[in-house]
């Protein structure tokens, strides 16, 4: 009997890790698809800008929002279709030094290529956000830093957590998940079952 249930035991841990496996395989990851679409944003900003210095503009402020600079300065001649933001936390600014050095930078993803990448918890997602710490002389850009520092330590609640779980690996999740439920029920049965 015993030996029987071991040997069921083991069954279902081989099952279990083979699922895993498969389902690691299979699985997309919509965080990182998140990422790439907020990163064309800012590829997009970039060109514009790179178009705008070459027509002869030069006064870009040190830091500022998409909305001021695109009324200022961009308009529909260099942004014909504002960015749609991936994610409602998603902001676009702008650092300028000089007229090599700038960046647009997202408030959440970072800027497009940085010396840094940091990845941050955001909800149920995950992605890497970049960081160029050449800007960090600039207030308003160190503090953006300070901020996805800050998303780091996000602490994603128990359903942002499962469906975290669910898009990287569905099969695993979805046994882990009727465990816990199950386990859960014997327990509650157990204090306050007849
Ligand atoms: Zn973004």
């Amino acid at each position: 009997m015993i030996a029987k249930m071991k040997m069921s035991v083991l069954i279902v841990t081989g099952l279990i890790f083979f699922l895993g496996i498969l389902g690691t395989a299979f699985a997309i990851d919509p965080g990182f698809e998140l990422a790439k679409s907020c990163r064309a944003n800012l590829t997009m900003l970039n060109a514009a800008t790179k178009k705008c210095i070459a027509d002869g503009t030069m006064g870009f402020p040190t830091w500022d929002t998409f909305e001021h600079v695109y009324t200022m300065l961009l308009s529909t001649k260099y942004v014909p279709q504002k960015p749609t933001k991936p994610t409602p936390d998603c902001e676009y600014f702008i650092v300028f030094m000089n007229v090599n050095n700038y960046d647009w930078y997202c408030n959440l993803h970072g800027v497009e290529s940085g010396d840094r990448s940091i990845t941050i918890r955001y909800h149920e997602y995950s992605f890497p956000s970049k960081v160029n710490s050449k800007y960090m002389s600039i207030p308003k850009y160190k503090s953006h830093y300070d901020n996805i520092v800050r998303w780091v330590g996000y602490t994603p609640t128990l359903w942002e957590d499962v469906k975290y779980r669910y898009t990287r690996n569905p099969l695993t999740t979805i046994i882990y998940v009727i465990f816990g439920v199950l386990a859960a029920y014997f327990t509650y049965k157990n204090i306050y079952g007849p």
